[in-house]
């Protein structure tokens, strides 16, 4: 088994020397190569994603992705590289799950899954402008919305309350969403164990504010899957304990919801819980191997329960660690 390791910017290579600490611990014999990309790889080569980088992780067919600093204004030649990772891997799902963790005073009903499309929508990146009237292009295709469509209904065959519910602004963009809505309607009727309600994105974010209990499995387009997956991990103790997964055909990427927070970068404050339930998504979804990945989500949650935390929940542990007292109980 082989693993292209790509620490990014900021939090990303703090969170990333953590999981790759608890999975040597867990896997001794996989073999784990280290790559560079993101934004201080830009200023340093010209390229946020460099070729060998592409090519470890095209490779290895599974990838731990940090996190990367992203200009927030044009830059000549940025691409950011996890899209275009994602892209080339073609990982056309991701899969963000939120799950009540035991935290003090946290939510214990929470168990929902959103499948974000993964490789179209607003973030292929064609944007227009003459500096007055500036034009971006949201490009769906009936291609991609059946696959991560697929992946989403067969998931949510998987799971115990068999709901999938279809996020869309099909009222707005009848077009684009409506191909998106119609695509996961026709997959609907091959998963007739699975009950199906759509929902505009705005209804979608309040339910998911007011109950987000009732949720089960969300499909999304791309930019509505990143948005309310934001919001369901601010649902959940925030975005230093959002995993995600992003899959292809045989490749994944582990990759946390966060970025790469350059407010608390350097300062060993980060939270590698995100890094680490993406590390157990890998293991249990791509590796096949769910009895590690249950051993590193209880050793998670133990500590969790034992009060043991970072900055970001009120707890006092480094990042470091806190990656320690993992592997002290992965070890018992
Ligand atoms: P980027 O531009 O790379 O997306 P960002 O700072 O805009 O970075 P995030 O990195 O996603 O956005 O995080 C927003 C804020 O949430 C951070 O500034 C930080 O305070 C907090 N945060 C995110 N991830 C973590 C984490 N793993 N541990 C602790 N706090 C976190």
């Amino acid at each position: 088994m082989r693993l292209c390791v790509i620490a990014g910017d900021g939090i990303g290579r703090e969170v990333t020397e953590v999981a790759v600490d608890v999975l040597t611990a867990l896997l001794p014999d996989l073999q784990m190569s280290e790559h560079e990309a993101g934004w201080d790889t830009f200023c340093r080569t010209g390229s946020a994603l460099p070729e060998a980088t592409l090519a470890s992780a095209r490779d290895c067919k599974a990838v731990l992705f940090g996190a990367v600093s992203s200009p927030a204004r044009k830059v000549a030649g940025y691409r950011s590289p996890i899209v275009a990772l994602r892209r080339a891997l073609d990982c056309y799902a991701n899969l963000r799950p939120t799950r009540s963790l035991p935290l003090a005073g946290g939510r214990a009903d929470l168990d929902l899954l959103i499948v974000r499309e993964n490789t179209e929508d607003l973030y292929i990146g064609e944007e227009h402008s003459d500096g007055e009237t500036a034009t971006a292009i949201k490009r769906i295709t009936r291609h991609a919305s059946m696959r991560v469509a697929e992946v989403a209904f067969e998931l949510a065959a998987r799971r115990a309350r068999q709901r999938l519910s279809i996020i869309h602004k099909a009222n707005i963009l009848p077009l684009t969403d409506g191909l998106f809505r119609d695509a996961a309607r026709t997959v609907a009727e091959t998963y007739p164990q699975v009950a199906v309600d759509e929902l505009l994105v705005d209804t979608a974010a309040l339910r998911l504010v007011q109950a987000p209990q009732a949720f089960d499995v969300l499909l999304a387009p791309n930019l509505y899957g990143d948005i309310l997956s934001d919001l369901a991990a601010g649902l959940n103790g925030g975005l230093g304990l959002a995993p995600s997964l992003s899959v292809g055909q045989g490749v994944a990427i582990a990759e946390p919801v966060h970025g790469s927070a350059p407010d608390i970068a350097g300062q060993g404050r980060a939270n590698p819980v995100a890094a680490l339930l993406s590390v157990a998504m890998l293991l249990r979804h791509h590796w096949q191997l769910p009895g590690k990945a249950d051993a590193l989500e209880s050793a998670i949650r133990q500590l969790l329960s034992d009060g043991i935390a970072t900055a970001d929940l009120g707890g006092t542990a480094s990042t470091r660690a806190f990656g320690r007292a993992v592997l002290a109980r992965l070890a018992h």
